[in-house]
Protein backbone atom coordinates (compact mmCIF):
# COMPACT_ATOMS: atom_id res chain seq x y z
CA UNK A 1 0.00 0.00 0.00
CA UNK A 2 1.33 3.29 -0.79
CA UNK A 3 0.61 6.55 0.82
CA UNK A 4 0.47 9.86 -0.99
CA UNK A 5 0.51 13.29 -0.25
CA UNK A 6 -2.79 14.96 -0.59
CA UNK A 7 -1.79 18.03 -2.06
CA UNK A 8 0.90 16.04 -4.42
CA UNK A 9 0.23 12.51 -6.41
CA UNK A 10 4.30 12.55 -7.21
CA UNK A 11 5.28 11.59 -4.13
CA UNK A 12 4.45 8.51 -2.84
CA UNK A 13 5.91 6.37 0.10
CA UNK A 14 5.12 3.01 1.83
CA UNK A 15 3.65 3.06 5.28
CA UNK A 16 6.69 3.06 7.91
CA UNK A 17 8.11 6.15 5.92
CA UNK A 18 4.70 8.34 6.19
CA UNK A 19 4.81 7.60 9.91
CA UNK A 20 8.10 8.79 10.57
CA UNK A 21 7.54 12.13 8.53
CA UNK A 22 4.53 12.19 10.36
CA UNK A 23 3.52 14.88 7.16
CA UNK A 24 4.36 15.14 3.85
CA UNK A 25 7.19 17.65 2.44
CA UNK A 26 4.84 19.86 0.67
CA UNK A 27 2.72 20.37 3.62
CA UNK A 28 -0.23 17.68 2.46
CA UNK A 29 -1.24 14.55 4.55
CA UNK A 30 -0.33 11.27 3.44
CA UNK A 31 -3.59 9.69 2.49
CA UNK A 32 -3.53 5.62 1.15
CA UNK A 33 -3.68 5.06 -2.60
CA UNK A 34 -6.74 2.82 -2.16
CA UNK A 35 -9.48 1.58 0.35
CA UNK A 36 -8.82 -2.23 1.11
CA UNK A 37 -12.33 -4.36 1.24
CA UNK A 38 -12.98 -5.12 4.91
CA UNK A 39 -13.90 -9.51 4.82
CA UNK A 40 -17.56 -10.33 5.36
CA UNK A 41 -18.83 -9.26 8.34
CA UNK A 42 -20.21 -12.74 9.23
CA UNK A 43 -16.21 -13.65 9.29
CA UNK A 44 -14.90 -11.08 11.45
CA UNK A 45 -17.47 -11.59 13.78
CA UNK A 46 -15.87 -13.90 15.75
CA UNK A 47 -12.77 -11.79 16.16
CA UNK A 48 -11.49 -9.77 19.39
CA UNK A 49 -10.18 -6.45 19.18
CA UNK A 50 -6.69 -7.77 19.00
CA UNK A 51 -7.43 -9.83 16.22
CA UNK A 52 -9.21 -7.06 14.45
CA UNK A 53 -6.54 -4.40 15.12
CA UNK A 54 -4.35 -6.88 13.32
CA UNK A 55 -6.55 -7.88 10.27
CA UNK A 56 -6.76 -3.77 9.96
CA UNK A 57 -3.60 -2.66 10.24
CA UNK A 58 -2.17 -5.53 8.37
CA UNK A 59 -3.92 -3.93 5.53
CA UNK A 60 -2.44 -0.93 5.70
CA UNK A 61 0.59 -0.95 7.18
CA UNK A 62 1.95 -3.92 4.86
CA UNK A 63 5.65 -2.87 4.96
CA UNK A 64 5.50 -3.95 8.58
CA UNK A 65 6.75 -7.48 9.25
CA UNK A 66 4.03 -9.31 10.53
CA UNK A 67 5.71 -10.15 13.42
CA UNK A 68 6.18 -6.50 14.93
CA UNK A 69 2.20 -5.16 14.06
CA UNK A 70 1.42 -8.42 16.34
CA UNK A 71 4.07 -7.13 19.13
CA UNK A 72 2.87 -3.73 18.21
CA UNK A 73 -0.83 -4.54 18.80
CA UNK A 74 -0.26 -7.03 21.56
CA UNK A 75 1.46 -4.37 23.55
CA UNK A 76 -1.10 -1.46 23.34
CA UNK A 77 -4.36 -3.32 23.90
CA UNK A 78 -3.53 -5.82 26.69
CA UNK A 79 -2.33 -3.97 30.41
CA UNK A 80 -2.55 -0.89 29.38
CA UNK A 81 -6.24 -1.52 29.29
CA UNK A 82 -6.73 -3.34 31.95
CA UNK A 83 -6.48 -6.57 30.24
CA UNK A 84 -10.24 -6.65 28.85
CA UNK A 85 -11.45 -5.86 25.61
CA UNK A 86 -10.42 -2.19 25.02
CA UNK A 87 -13.77 -0.40 24.05
CA UNK A 88 -17.12 -1.17 25.40
CA UNK A 89 -20.64 -0.35 24.04
CA UNK A 90 -23.48 0.36 26.35
CA UNK A 91 -26.39 1.48 25.24
CA UNK A 92 -27.94 4.49 26.75
CA UNK A 93 -30.59 6.60 25.96
CA UNK A 94 -31.92 5.06 22.74
CA UNK A 95 -28.29 5.08 21.37
CA UNK A 96 -25.40 3.07 21.35
CA UNK A 97 -22.10 4.55 23.08
CA UNK A 98 -18.85 3.39 22.17
CA UNK A 99 -16.95 4.08 25.23
CA UNK A 100 -13.21 4.71 23.89
CA UNK A 101 -12.08 6.21 26.98
CA UNK A 102 -10.73 3.10 29.44
CA UNK A 103 -7.26 3.46 28.51
CA UNK A 104 -3.70 4.97 30.45
CA UNK A 105 -5.35 8.92 30.32
CA UNK A 106 -8.42 8.41 29.85
CA UNK A 107 -9.81 9.75 26.75
CA UNK A 108 -10.09 8.29 22.98
CA UNK A 109 -6.40 9.47 22.06
CA UNK A 110 -5.24 6.39 23.72
CA UNK A 111 -6.61 4.10 21.16
CA UNK A 112 -3.96 5.45 18.98
CA UNK A 113 -1.63 7.03 20.87
CA UNK A 114 -0.90 3.67 22.88
CA UNK A 115 0.54 2.11 19.53
CA UNK A 116 1.46 4.61 17.51
CA UNK A 117 4.92 4.58 19.65
CA UNK A 118 5.85 0.69 18.58
CA UNK A 119 4.82 1.63 15.12
CA UNK A 120 7.55 4.56 15.30
CA UNK A 121 10.31 2.13 17.08
CA UNK A 122 9.93 -0.23 14.44
CA UNK A 123 10.03 1.95 11.37
CA UNK A 124 12.90 3.25 12.44
CA UNK A 125 14.44 0.12 12.98
CA UNK A 126 13.41 -1.40 10.07
CA UNK A 127 14.46 1.58 8.22
CA UNK A 128 17.98 2.10 9.57
CA UNK A 129 17.47 5.46 10.47
CA UNK A 130 20.16 6.48 13.01
CA UNK A 131 18.96 10.14 14.04
CA UNK A 132 16.60 10.45 17.34
CA UNK A 133 13.24 11.26 16.96
CA UNK A 134 11.60 14.37 18.28
CA UNK A 135 7.93 13.89 18.14
CA UNK A 136 5.76 17.07 18.31
CA UNK A 137 2.31 17.28 19.26
CA UNK A 138 0.05 20.27 19.74
CA UNK A 139 -2.78 19.61 21.95
CA UNK A 140 -6.47 20.61 23.18
CA UNK A 141 -6.10 18.74 26.31
CA UNK A 142 -5.84 14.94 25.60
CA UNK A 143 -3.54 14.39 22.82
CA UNK A 144 -0.97 15.78 24.96
CA UNK A 145 -1.09 13.26 27.95
CA UNK A 146 -1.63 10.41 25.49
CA UNK A 147 1.40 11.03 23.38
CA UNK A 148 3.39 11.79 26.61
CA UNK A 149 2.39 8.57 28.49
CA UNK A 150 2.53 6.80 24.81
CA UNK A 151 5.82 8.10 24.14
CA UNK A 152 7.38 8.04 27.66
CA UNK A 153 10.78 6.16 27.55
CA UNK A 154 10.84 5.20 24.40
CA UNK A 155 14.40 4.48 23.44
CA UNK A 156 15.24 7.26 20.16
CA UNK A 157 12.55 9.30 21.24
CA UNK A 158 12.16 12.43 22.62
CA UNK A 159 8.34 13.84 23.04
CA UNK A 160 7.29 17.57 23.36
CA UNK A 161 4.08 18.69 23.51
CA UNK A 162 2.39 22.15 23.77
CA UNK A 163 -0.83 22.91 25.17
CA UNK A 164 -2.93 26.16 25.17
CA UNK A 165 -2.09 28.03 28.44
CA UNK A 166 -5.87 28.56 29.55
CA UNK A 167 -7.43 26.33 26.93
CA UNK A 168 -7.27 22.94 28.76
CA UNK A 169 -9.14 21.41 31.52
CA UNK A 170 -7.73 21.65 35.13
CA UNK A 171 -7.35 17.65 35.34
CA UNK A 172 -5.60 17.90 32.20
CA UNK A 173 -2.92 20.58 32.72
CA UNK A 174 -1.99 18.40 36.15
CA UNK A 175 -2.00 15.49 33.79
CA UNK A 176 0.35 16.26 31.40
CA UNK A 177 2.70 18.87 33.90
CA UNK A 178 2.93 15.90 36.45
CA UNK A 179 4.73 13.71 33.39
CA UNK A 180 7.30 11.10 34.51
CA UNK A 181 9.77 10.32 32.34
CA UNK A 182 13.19 12.14 30.98
CA UNK A 183 12.53 12.03 27.31
CA UNK A 184 9.42 14.17 27.59
CA UNK A 185 8.83 18.11 27.62
CA UNK A 186 5.58 20.19 27.99
CA UNK A 187 5.06 23.71 27.27
CA UNK A 188 2.30 25.94 27.85
CA UNK A 189 2.53 28.26 24.78
CA UNK A 190 0.46 31.50 25.18
CA UNK A 191 -2.19 31.29 22.13
CA UNK A 192 -4.89 28.45 21.30
CA UNK A 193 -4.51 25.94 19.68
CA UNK A 194 -4.47 26.83 16.27
CA UNK A 195 -1.90 28.65 17.22
CA UNK A 196 0.28 25.47 18.13
CA UNK A 197 -0.88 23.10 15.59
CA UNK A 198 0.15 25.70 12.95
CA UNK A 199 3.49 26.32 14.78
CA UNK A 200 4.34 22.81 14.62
CA UNK A 201 3.44 22.70 10.86
CA UNK A 202 5.43 25.76 10.10
CA UNK A 203 8.39 24.02 11.73
CA UNK A 204 7.70 21.01 9.47
CA UNK A 205 7.78 22.90 6.38
CA UNK A 206 10.76 24.75 7.75
CA UNK A 207 13.99 23.19 5.95
CA UNK A 208 16.67 25.26 7.23
CA UNK A 209 15.46 24.24 10.83
CA UNK A 210 15.27 20.57 9.80
CA UNK A 211 19.07 20.95 8.56
CA UNK A 212 19.74 22.41 12.01
CA UNK A 213 18.18 19.79 13.82
CA UNK A 214 19.44 17.01 11.57
CA UNK A 215 22.86 17.92 12.12
CA UNK A 216 22.75 17.68 16.33
CA UNK A 217 21.08 14.00 15.43
CA UNK A 218 17.06 14.59 15.46
CA UNK A 219 14.50 14.24 12.79
CA UNK A 220 11.16 15.64 13.71
CA UNK A 221 7.86 13.54 13.43
CA UNK A 222 4.19 14.31 14.39
CA UNK A 223 1.65 12.40 17.26
CA UNK A 224 -1.28 14.64 16.12
CA UNK A 225 -3.92 12.81 13.49
CA UNK A 226 -1.84 14.42 10.47
CA UNK A 227 0.02 11.30 11.23
CA UNK A 228 -1.64 8.18 9.59
CA UNK A 229 -0.12 5.87 12.41
CA UNK A 230 -2.82 7.80 14.29
CA UNK A 231 -5.70 7.75 12.23
CA UNK A 232 -5.82 3.73 10.90
CA UNK A 233 -6.00 2.19 14.38
CA UNK A 234 -8.99 4.10 15.22
CA UNK A 235 -10.64 2.79 12.36
CA UNK A 236 -10.83 -0.92 14.37
CA UNK A 237 -13.11 0.30 17.30
CA UNK A 238 -16.07 1.51 14.45
CA UNK A 239 -15.99 -2.06 12.95
CA UNK A 240 -15.67 -3.66 16.33
CA UNK A 241 -18.37 -1.51 17.37
CA UNK A 242 -20.54 -2.99 13.90
CA UNK A 243 -20.19 -6.10 15.50
CA UNK A 244 -20.24 -6.00 18.87
CA UNK A 245 -24.08 -5.15 17.76
CA UNK A 246 -23.82 -7.88 15.38
CA UNK A 247 -22.88 -10.20 18.41
CA UNK A 248 -25.85 -9.07 20.68
CA UNK A 249 -28.27 -9.78 17.76
CA UNK A 250 -29.59 -6.05 17.56
CA UNK A 251 -28.76 -5.62 14.06
CA UNK A 252 -28.54 -8.20 11.06
CA UNK A 253 -24.86 -8.16 9.19
CA UNK A 254 -25.40 -5.76 6.56
CA UNK A 255 -27.81 -3.50 8.02
CA UNK A 256 -27.02 -0.13 8.05
CA UNK A 257 -26.41 2.20 11.09
CA UNK A 258 -25.19 5.84 11.77
CA UNK A 259 -22.56 6.89 13.63
CA UNK A 260 -22.25 10.56 15.63
CA UNK A 261 -18.92 11.65 16.61
CA UNK A 262 -17.84 14.82 18.71
CA UNK A 263 -15.79 16.54 16.30
CA UNK A 264 -12.51 18.87 16.60
CA UNK A 265 -9.27 17.62 14.42
CA UNK A 266 -12.00 15.60 12.46
CA UNK A 267 -9.97 12.87 12.60
CA UNK A 268 -12.16 10.40 14.74
CA UNK A 269 -15.04 11.32 12.33
CA UNK A 270 -12.43 10.39 9.32
CA UNK A 271 -11.73 7.06 10.45
CA UNK A 272 -15.25 6.16 10.54
CA UNK A 273 -15.17 7.64 7.06
CA UNK A 274 -12.41 4.98 6.12
CA UNK A 275 -14.62 2.23 8.13
CA UNK A 276 -17.44 2.87 5.42
CA UNK A 277 -15.25 3.43 2.05
CA UNK A 278 -14.28 -0.74 3.55
CA UNK A 279 -17.40 -1.64 3.16
CA UNK A 280 -19.02 -1.11 6.96
CA UNK A 281 -22.48 -0.18 6.64
CA UNK A 282 -22.61 2.82 7.67
CA UNK A 283 -25.34 5.56 6.34
CA UNK A 284 -24.74 8.79 7.71
CA UNK A 285 -21.47 10.33 9.28
CA UNK A 286 -23.00 12.77 11.92
CA UNK A 287 -19.83 15.41 12.26
CA UNK A 288 -20.97 16.94 15.90
CA UNK A 289 -19.29 20.59 16.40
CA UNK A 290 -19.37 22.72 20.09
CA UNK A 291 -19.65 26.56 19.93
CA UNK A 292 -16.67 26.65 17.44
CA UNK A 293 -18.79 25.46 14.87
CA UNK A 294 -16.94 26.07 11.61
CA UNK A 295 -17.28 22.61 10.20
CA UNK A 296 -21.30 22.67 10.75
CA UNK A 297 -21.57 26.12 8.84
CA UNK A 298 -19.23 24.41 6.11
CA UNK A 299 -21.13 21.64 5.43
CA UNK A 300 -24.24 23.72 5.29
CA UNK A 301 -22.69 26.19 2.89
CA UNK A 302 -19.89 24.75 1.08
CA UNK A 303 -17.88 27.48 2.92
CA UNK A 304 -14.45 26.86 5.06
CA UNK A 305 -14.06 30.24 7.02
CA UNK A 306 -11.99 30.63 10.31
CA UNK A 307 -12.10 34.06 10.44
CA UNK A 308 -13.68 33.85 13.59
CA UNK A 309 -12.80 33.83 17.11
CA UNK A 310 -11.93 31.10 18.56
CA UNK A 311 -14.26 30.28 21.77
CA UNK A 312 -13.48 28.49 24.84
CA UNK A 313 -16.06 25.81 25.89
CA UNK A 314 -16.84 23.32 28.36
CA UNK A 315 -15.42 20.20 25.61
CA UNK A 316 -11.97 22.19 24.87
CA UNK A 317 -10.62 18.87 22.70
CA UNK A 318 -12.72 20.67 20.01
CA UNK A 319 -11.82 24.23 20.65
CA UNK A 320 -10.47 23.98 17.52
CA UNK A 321 -11.38 26.19 13.87
CA UNK A 322 -8.58 24.63 11.61
CA UNK A 323 -9.63 20.74 11.56
CA UNK A 324 -6.92 19.30 9.80
CA UNK A 325 -7.90 15.82 8.62
CA UNK A 326 -10.84 17.60 6.84
CA UNK A 327 -7.97 18.16 4.11
CA UNK A 328 -7.85 14.28 3.60
CA UNK A 329 -12.01 14.01 3.10
CA UNK A 330 -11.75 16.40 0.54
CA UNK A 331 -9.36 14.87 -1.61
CA UNK A 332 -11.18 11.28 -0.84
CA UNK A 333 -14.91 12.94 -1.83
CA UNK A 334 -13.04 14.92 -5.16
CA UNK A 335 -11.95 11.76 -6.14
CA UNK A 336 -8.81 12.21 -5.11
CA UNK A 337 -7.70 16.08 -6.71
CA UNK A 338 -4.94 17.30 -5.67
CA UNK A 339 -5.06 20.48 -7.49
CA UNK A 340 -8.24 21.53 -6.00
CA UNK A 341 -7.09 20.47 -2.55
CA UNK A 342 -3.68 22.31 -2.41
CA UNK A 343 -5.86 25.76 -3.60
CA UNK A 344 -8.32 25.42 -1.22
CA UNK A 345 -5.53 25.13 1.72
CA UNK A 346 -3.45 27.85 0.44
CA UNK A 347 -6.65 30.23 0.60
CA UNK A 348 -7.58 28.61 4.09
CA UNK A 349 -3.89 29.75 4.91
CA UNK A 350 -4.15 33.11 3.34
CA UNK A 351 -7.16 34.29 3.35
CA UNK A 352 -8.45 32.62 5.54
CA UNK A 353 -11.55 30.70 3.78
CA UNK A 354 -12.02 28.73 0.77
CA UNK A 355 -15.33 27.93 -1.12
CA UNK A 356 -16.03 24.47 -2.06
CA UNK A 357 -19.13 24.50 -5.17
CA UNK A 358 -19.35 20.87 -5.69
CA UNK A 359 -20.00 20.24 -2.41
CA UNK A 360 -22.96 17.66 -1.61
CA UNK A 361 -24.72 17.64 1.56
CA UNK A 362 -25.00 13.68 1.23
CA UNK A 363 -21.57 13.39 2.37
CA UNK A 364 -22.19 14.14 5.94
CA UNK A 365 -24.28 15.84 8.27
CA UNK A 366 -23.10 18.38 10.39
CA UNK A 367 -24.87 20.05 13.01
CA UNK A 368 -23.49 21.93 16.33
CA UNK A 369 -24.42 22.12 20.18
CA UNK A 370 -24.46 24.96 22.67
CA UNK A 371 -23.42 24.75 26.07
CA UNK A 372 -27.01 24.76 27.67
CA UNK A 373 -27.70 22.06 25.16
CA UNK A 374 -24.58 20.18 26.59
CA UNK A 375 -25.64 20.67 29.58
CA UNK A 376 -29.61 19.75 29.10
CA UNK A 377 -28.07 16.29 27.78
CA UNK A 378 -25.94 15.39 30.73
CA UNK A 379 -28.68 16.28 33.09
CA UNK A 380 -31.44 14.54 31.14
CA UNK A 381 -29.58 11.28 30.27
CA UNK A 382 -28.20 11.20 34.05
CA UNK A 383 -32.26 11.28 35.25
CA UNK A 384 -33.08 9.20 33.10
CA UNK A 385 -30.58 6.51 33.03
CA UNK A 386 -28.10 6.96 35.59
CA UNK A 387 -25.46 7.24 33.08
CA UNK A 388 -22.77 10.23 32.91
CA UNK A 389 -21.35 11.75 29.34
CA UNK A 390 -18.18 13.62 29.77
CA UNK A 391 -19.08 17.60 27.41
CA UNK A 392 -17.61 15.88 24.22
CA UNK A 393 -19.68 13.24 24.13
CA UNK A 394 -22.29 15.62 25.36
CA UNK A 395 -22.28 17.39 22.50
CA UNK A 396 -22.43 14.32 19.71
CA UNK A 397 -25.39 13.05 21.64
CA UNK A 398 -27.35 17.12 22.21
CA UNK A 399 -26.61 16.98 17.87
CA UNK A 400 -27.65 13.22 17.67
CA UNK A 401 -30.87 14.41 19.42
CA UNK A 402 -31.28 17.10 17.04
CA UNK A 403 -30.62 14.83 13.70
CA UNK A 404 -33.45 13.00 15.50
CA UNK A 405 -36.16 15.56 15.49
CA UNK A 406 -35.46 16.72 12.15
CA UNK A 407 -34.91 13.07 9.83
CA UNK A 408 -37.25 10.82 12.04
CA UNK A 409 -34.19 8.63 11.37
CA UNK A 410 -34.15 5.52 13.78
CA UNK A 411 -31.68 3.85 12.56
CA UNK A 412 -29.39 2.03 14.95
CA UNK A 413 -26.83 4.62 16.05
CA UNK A 414 -23.22 4.51 17.39
CA UNK A 415 -22.24 7.80 19.39
CA UNK A 416 -18.28 7.85 19.57
CA UNK A 417 -17.85 8.54 23.48
CA UNK A 418 -14.54 10.15 23.82
CA UNK A 419 -13.76 10.91 27.40
CA UNK A 420 -13.86 9.41 30.43
CA UNK A 421 -16.99 12.56 33.08
CA UNK A 422 -13.43 12.43 35.36
CA UNK A 423 -11.77 14.36 32.97
CA UNK A 424 -14.07 17.49 33.31
CA UNK A 425 -16.01 17.46 36.28
CA UNK A 426 -16.96 21.07 36.71
CA UNK A 427 -19.11 20.79 33.98
CA UNK A 428 -20.65 17.73 34.48
CA UNK A 429 -21.07 18.44 38.62
CA UNK A 430 -22.85 21.98 37.40
CA UNK A 431 -25.02 20.20 34.74
CA UNK A 432 -26.45 18.19 37.17
CA UNK A 433 -27.63 21.40 39.25
CA UNK A 434 -24.91 21.18 41.85
CA UNK A 435 -22.33 23.64 43.08
CA UNK A 436 -19.14 23.39 41.82
CA UNK A 437 -16.68 22.57 44.59
CA UNK A 438 -13.41 24.86 44.87
CA UNK A 439 -11.47 21.70 45.20
CA UNK A 440 -11.00 19.81 42.21
CA UNK A 441 -10.85 16.52 43.81
CA UNK A 442 -13.78 17.02 46.10
CA UNK A 443 -15.57 17.28 42.49
CA UNK A 444 -13.72 14.04 41.36
CA UNK A 445 -15.55 12.21 44.32
CA UNK A 446 -18.74 14.21 42.98
CA UNK A 447 -18.51 12.36 39.88
CA UNK A 448 -17.56 9.15 41.13
CA UNK A 449 -20.40 9.04 42.93
CA UNK A 450 -22.76 9.85 40.42
CA UNK A 451 -20.84 7.31 38.23
CA UNK A 452 -21.05 5.02 40.98
CA UNK A 453 -17.63 3.68 40.52
CA UNK A 454 -13.94 4.06 42.08
CA UNK A 455 -11.86 7.57 41.35
CA UNK A 456 -9.58 5.66 38.51
CA UNK A 457 -5.61 5.51 39.93
CA UNK A 458 -4.21 7.69 37.16
CA UNK A 459 -6.90 10.45 38.27
CA UNK A 460 -6.49 9.78 42.11
CA UNK A 461 -2.39 10.03 41.97
CA UNK A 462 -2.55 13.50 40.48
CA UNK A 463 -3.51 14.81 43.68
CA UNK A 464 0.31 13.78 44.71
CA UNK A 465 2.60 13.84 42.35
CA UNK A 466 4.79 16.13 42.05
CA UNK A 467 4.47 19.02 38.99
CA UNK A 468 7.64 18.53 36.48
CA UNK A 469 6.92 20.87 34.21
CA UNK A 470 6.46 24.59 33.91
CA UNK A 471 7.90 26.35 30.40
CA UNK A 472 5.99 28.71 29.13
CA UNK A 473 6.27 29.97 25.77
CA UNK A 474 5.42 32.61 22.67
CA UNK A 475 4.45 31.17 19.43
CA UNK A 476 7.18 32.33 18.22
CA UNK A 477 9.66 30.97 20.56
CA UNK A 478 8.91 27.53 19.52
CA UNK A 479 11.65 26.82 17.55
CA UNK A 480 14.59 27.86 19.67
CA UNK A 481 12.29 25.82 23.12
CA UNK A 482 12.65 22.42 21.26
CA UNK A 483 16.57 23.14 20.51
CA UNK A 484 16.98 24.05 24.04
CA UNK A 485 14.74 21.25 25.56
CA UNK A 486 16.78 18.66 23.85
CA UNK A 487 19.75 20.03 24.57
CA UNK A 488 19.30 19.81 28.37
CA UNK A 489 18.46 16.17 27.64
CA UNK A 490 21.83 15.32 26.10
C1 LIG B 1 -9.55 15.03 20.49
C2 LIG B 1 -10.91 14.90 21.07
C3 LIG B 1 -12.06 15.08 20.29
C4 LIG B 1 -11.99 15.49 18.84
O1 LIG B 1 -11.47 14.47 18.04
P1 LIG B 1 -10.89 14.82 16.58
O2 LIG B 1 -10.30 13.55 16.11
O3 LIG B 1 -9.86 15.89 16.81
O4 LIG B 1 -12.02 15.31 15.78
C5 LIG B 1 -13.28 14.88 20.88
N1 LIG B 1 -13.40 14.54 22.17
C6 LIG B 1 -12.32 14.36 22.96
C7 LIG B 1 -12.50 14.00 24.38
C8 LIG B 1 -11.04 14.52 22.44
O5 LIG B 1 -9.96 14.33 23.21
Amino acid sequence: MRYYSTRNQDNSVFSMEAIIKGIAEDGGLFVPESFPALPKLEDMKGLTYKELAKLILGMYFDDYPEDDLDEAVNGAYGDKFGNREPVRLVEKGGVNFLELFHGPTLAFKDMALTILPYLMRFALHNKGIEEEVVVLAATSGDTGKAALEGFRDVPGVNVLVFYPKGGVSQLQRLQMITQRGENTHVLAIEGNFDDAQKGIKDIFGDQEYNNELKKEGYVLSSANSINIGRLIPQVVYYVYGYLELLRDGRIEAGQEINIVVPTGNFGNILAAYYAKMMGLPIDRLICSSNDNKVLTDFFETGTYDRRRDLLLTSSPSMDILVSSNLERFLFHISGNDHEAVRMMMEGLTREGYFTWSDFSKEEIYGEFATEEEVASSIRDLYDKEGYVMDPHTAVAYSVYRKYLKETGDSKPTIVASTASPFKFPEKVISSMGKDVPQDLFTGIGMVAKAMDVEIPIQVRELETLPVLHGNVCKKEEMRDMILKLLQEVK
